[in-house]
């Protein structure tokens, strides 16, 4: 069976973000996506409605009863939503030491919605951040659960907060206006910087998209850097072809490629 990344997130009953993006981007990785549903949300295309959160017990019962079952080597979260899902998520990660793990912090939607309670999931989160592979926030993220400004200053501060390799995502930059430039630091270094064409519009799920695409080729064993530069060249192309629901509506990745 092929490599299997179990995600922790929500289902988005628009099919753009959350879970349906995570199966369909580590499909296309070539890996197996399995997933443990940490929401139900109310969304469109527009706005995020409300959402009801998997309670910790279903949350940990759902990871268990394919843990030992299926070839599991990576674990990729998105939004969790709750306080008690971030304890429950790290408490199972600590079983499981061997894993590689990819943290999406995930704390608004692109459209602005709340996924929970932003101060208290901040706080939270640094219970994840030393454990991570891998974390891959936008700018808005980074400077949430840093406290910090200034973007060198808020890379340091997630590097002091534990933080072993982190992808700042440039989506969120006003500027260049003309380019979106990512970075990947290891251990607090750059090591890898893309810079692609800034895209008309607004996505839904880009976010979600290219972290489970990272996870699906760590799963398969791709070292950092390269499933990183893979993953950023597919979600461009992605993009390019992403559907447009209506005038008013954020873009949907088209993700089968
Ligand atoms: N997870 C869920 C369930 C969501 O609904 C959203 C946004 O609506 C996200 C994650 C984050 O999406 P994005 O990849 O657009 O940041």
């Amino acid at each position: 069976m092929r490599p299997t990344v179990l995600c922790f997130s929500g289902l988005d009953p628009s099919g753009g973000a959350g879970l349906q993006a995570d199966i369909e981007a580590i499909g296309q990785s070539g890996a197996h996506a399995a997933i443990a549903c940490t929401a139900l949300t109310i969304q469109n295309s527009q706005q995020v409605f409300g959402f009801e959160a998997t309670s910790k017990e279903l949350l940990l019962a759902q990871a268990n009863a394919v843990i030992d079952d299926l070839p599991i080597n990576t674990v990729k979260s998105g939004m969790l939503g709750t306080t008690d899902n971030i304890f429950a998520l790290s408490e199972f990660l600590n079983e499981h030491a061997d894993l590689n793990y990819v943290l999406d912090p995930v704390l608004v939607a692109n459209s602005g919605g709340s996924l929970g309670d932003l101060p208290t999931l901040v706080e939270a989160f640094k219970i994840l951040i030393p454990r991570a592979t891998l974390i891959t926030p936008n700018t808005v993220e980074l400077r949430a659960l840093t406290g910090c400004e200034n973007l060198q200053d808020a890379t340091q501060k997630i590097f002091e907060l534990g933080a072993q390799a982190v992808l700042v995502k440039g989506g969120h930059e006003k500027l260049p206006a003309d380019l979106l430039i990512n970075r990947l630091y290891i251990q607090g270094q750059l090591v890898h910087e893309s810079e692609q064409p800034r895209l008309d519009g607004e996505f839904h799920g880009s976010g979600c998209s290219l972290a489970s695409f990272i996870a699906g080729r760590l799963a398969l064993n791709d070292s950092l850097e390269k499933a990183v530069d893979i993953a950023e060249k597919w979600l461009f192309r992605a993009l390019q072809r992403a559907d447009v629901p209506h005038a008013d509506g954020q873009r949907m990745p088209r993700r089968f490629i």
